[in-house]
């Protein structure tokens, strides 16, 4: 029998990787603040619940996709919330990219009423969610990531176990951190060949096959070009990543001078009313700079 899924969180991911449980056959249970994206999605197949408890009383497999960890907790946790509608055997899985202690801290509270918890994180942006070929990183139990592989491969082209509960959020911060770095170095290198006289266009044309070329450099070169800056991933999301990389880097005792270094970039454009951009905009940062 197909399990029956609840997705709450319908935003610029929610929304593709929902209608990808749908297009596999899954039956779906929806829900959001917004409800103009909860009406997309009922057009499309699925029905919708009030709360996300009312979800989680209809379903096998509770999914979330939330901005941050306060989001998670509250529509977790929270009055009305997943804990307070789930039956025995529910599983509740988190994609959000939050902090690994909150997936921790939560996952605590579930296993209280026997309910197990994934945390599954993505990587690939809007694109891929819409082609179902994201990259989902899972911290867990091994048993409990085996029964839900099915349920994640309908939305990735990847999924890949890397350890217990907080794991998937570890990884997905290393993976915030390089991409950052990259979209930093990519903006300084540009920022260089245009003050020197150089057509950046011709640049990236001249070294995108080379070392140098990455798939970061694929995706935001263009908007840097073209400025356009429509999101994609906002600089608001990528310093959420960040702080929580550094505080968990403080809490383990690594440290992250380059993060550290492209976080207050970025917070200096959220400063000057940036937030809202795609994370490509920290050219603007270089380009404020040189007067370009
Ligand atoms: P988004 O802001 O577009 O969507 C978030 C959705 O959550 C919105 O529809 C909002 O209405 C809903 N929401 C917020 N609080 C709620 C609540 N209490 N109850 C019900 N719904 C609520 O964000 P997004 O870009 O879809 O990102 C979601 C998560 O995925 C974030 O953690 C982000 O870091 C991560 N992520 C985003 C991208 C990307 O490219 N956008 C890529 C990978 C991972």
């Amino acid at each position: 029998m197909s399990l029956k899924i609840g997705f709450i969180g319908l935003g610029i991911m929610g929304k593709p990787m929902s209608k990808n449980l749908l297009k596999a056959g899954y039956s779906l249970v929806v829900s959001d603040l917004n409800q103009v994206a909860v009406g997309e999605l009922v057009l499309a197949g699925a029905t919708s619940a009030k709360s996300p408890k009312e979800v989680a009383e209809q379903v096998d497999v509770v999914i979330t996709m939330l901005p941050n960890s306060p989001h998670v907790k509250a529509v977790i946790l929270g009055p009305n919330g997943v804990i307070e509608g789930v039956k025995k055997d529910t599983i509740v899985i988190d994609m959000s990219s939050i902090a690994p202690l909150a997936s921790r801290e939560i996952a605590v509270e579930l296993a209280k009423k026997g309910i197990a918890m994934l945390d599954a994180p993505v990587s690939g942006g809007e694109p891929k969610a819409i082609d179902g070929t994201l990259s989902v990183m899972v911290g867990g139990d091994i048993g409990v990531f085996d029964r839900c592989y099915n349920v994640l491969k309908a939305m990735a082209g990847s999924v890949v176990h890397t350890g217990d509960i907080g794991a998937g959020n570890v990884t997905k911060l290393a993976n915030q951190v390089i991409v950052a770095l990259n979209i930093a170095a990519m903006s300084e290198a540009l920022s260089l060949a245009t003050k020197a006289g150089v057509n950046p266009e011709l640049v990236f044309q001249a070294i995108r096959g080379g070392l140098a070329g990455s798939t970061v450099m694929e995706a935001k070169a263009p908007m840097i070009m073209d400025r356009n800056f429509k999101p994609g991933f906002r600089i608001d999301l990528h310093i959420k990543d960040l702080a929580n990389a550094l505080d968990t880097s403080h809490g383990v005792g690594a440290s992250l001078p380059l993060t550290a270094a492209v976080m207050e970039m970025m917070q200096a454009l959220k400063t000057d009313g940036m937030g809202e951009c795609d994370h490509s905009a920290l050219a603007r940062y270089y380009e404020k700079l040189a007067k370009v």
